[in-house]
């Protein structure tokens, strides 16, 4: 998401009881910190105001009765609480901290969404998982209608940060928070239903979440391969650079021309497909094949302009074929379609040009009124 639009971005809060793992969801999520990482972490004691504003941690002993501690000044701000409970430890103490959190909050800004994060749950059987949930969701709705309050909207989710969990329960809460989503979602249908894709995410690159996806159910794998697609076209381009990567793509990107040419490319890796195809399926990348640009999904935002987006495809063992294209400088469309439908990639390229135009379309207004701020501050 934008820098610029950090000041009018949702803000999203996460809090929890000592240690029971704010910091590391954070350090995961927005900083790229490898889950054994987070074992050296200071556990959190002061407010810190992320960098990445939308995330703010809280120290979980917080006091609300404490007059130095403003209340609406925090809560009136805020657009999802992430309150999370350490499912490995006994959390009958979270509880009773999420009843006083919620109850506080409620109070100053009944519009807040409450998201639980039953996290660590990496440590728990399958069916200590679901019990576990079961139990916290339980007690924690009955307490809170006991208290009158039974109208906070309230979520749970199983996460932990060694796995895809946690970038999916984060997706799920900011997406509450996109007031373009219905948009999003709906030009995402009519992509998938005019080109034949089985499912479209639009990712948030630096972070991995999934800012928005088209309306049939979402299944982890499918999150889960595009997820890792973002990692491998990272690691591609910044080992080999955007020059080597581009040498053999360049003309399709320069000139619409050139398509052809590009297909033809496109050919060839589909024998590497074929050979592959007996051996097994899921990770067995056969074909990567990238745009002069990929570099841009590196940190870097990219220069603006022109039809130089990334641009990617891989080919799996098991007949599918995952198509990513850079949207703006920091989202990027990741498609799931059967190789037999990617025989039509010209169509596909097509429709996938005229849901970024719509996109730009919703986002224009936006960026109008930037331009005019901007321009504004410059006199
Ligand atoms: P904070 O005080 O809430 O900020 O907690 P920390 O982020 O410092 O985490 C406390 C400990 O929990 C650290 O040792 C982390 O490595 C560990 N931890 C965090 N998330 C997970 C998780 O998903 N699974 C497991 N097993 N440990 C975790």
């Amino acid at each position: 998401l934008a820098d610029e639009d950090r000041e009018s971005r949702p803000r999203l809060m996460l809090m929890g009881l000592r240690r029971s793992g704010k910091s590391s969801i954070q350090r995961v999520v927005f900083h790229k910190m490898t889950p054994t990482e987070t074992l050296f972490l200071e556990s959190t004691s002061k407010i810190n105001k992320d960098n990445i504003q939308y995330v703010w941690d809280f120290p979980g002993q917080m006091d609300f009765f404490d007059p130095t501690f403003d209340t609406t000044a925090i809560f009136g701000e805020v657009g999802a609480l992430v309150f999370v409970i350490d499912s490995q430890d006994d959390y009958m103490e979270a509880l009773a901290r999420l009843h006083s959190t919620v109850v506080a909050a409620y109070r100053v800004n009944p519009n807040i969404t409450f998201e639980v994060f039953i996290h660590k749950v990496d440590g728990l059987s399958e069916d200590y998982k679901i019990d576990t949930q079961r139990d916290i969701q339980q007690t924690t709705t009955d307490e809170l209608a006991d208290a009158g309050l039974e109208n906070v909207q309230l979520a749970f989710y199983l996460t932990s940060i060694y796995d895809h969990s946690i970038f999916e329960a984060f997706s799920k809460v900011i997406q509450k928070l996109i007031p373009q989503l219905p948009t999003l979602e709906n030009l995402l249908n009519i992509l998938c239903a005019n080109s034949g894709i089985e499912k479209a995410f639009l990712f948030d690159v630096i972070s991995k979440i999934y800012i928005a996806t088209d309306s049939s159910p979402v299944d982890s794998q499918s999150y889960e391969i595009c997820s890792d697609m973002i990692d491998v076209i990272i690691d591609i381009s910044s080992i080999y650079g955007r020059a080597a990567i581009g040498a053999k793509s360049q003309g399709y990107l320069d000139d619409q021309q050139d398509q052809s040419d590009d297909w033809t490319h496109q050919q060839d890796g589909h024998d590497d497909y074929e050979d592959s195809n007996g051996g097994g399926h899921g990770h067995s990348q056969a074909v990567v094949s990238n745009s002069s640009r990929a570099g841009s999904l590196n940190n870097q935002p990219a220069q603006s302009g022109g039809n130089h987006e990334a641009f990617s495809v891989i080919k799996m063992g098991n007949g599918t074929v995952l198509y990513l294209r850079e949207v703006n400088k920091y989202l990027a469309l990741i498609c799931l379609l059967r190789a037999e439908t990617f025989e039509k990639q010209g169509l596909i390229d097509y429709n996938v040009h005229c849901f970024k135009e719509a996109m730009d379309q919703v986002f224009e207004l936006k960026r109008a009124e930037r331009t005019r701020r901007e321009m504004e501050a410059n006199q």
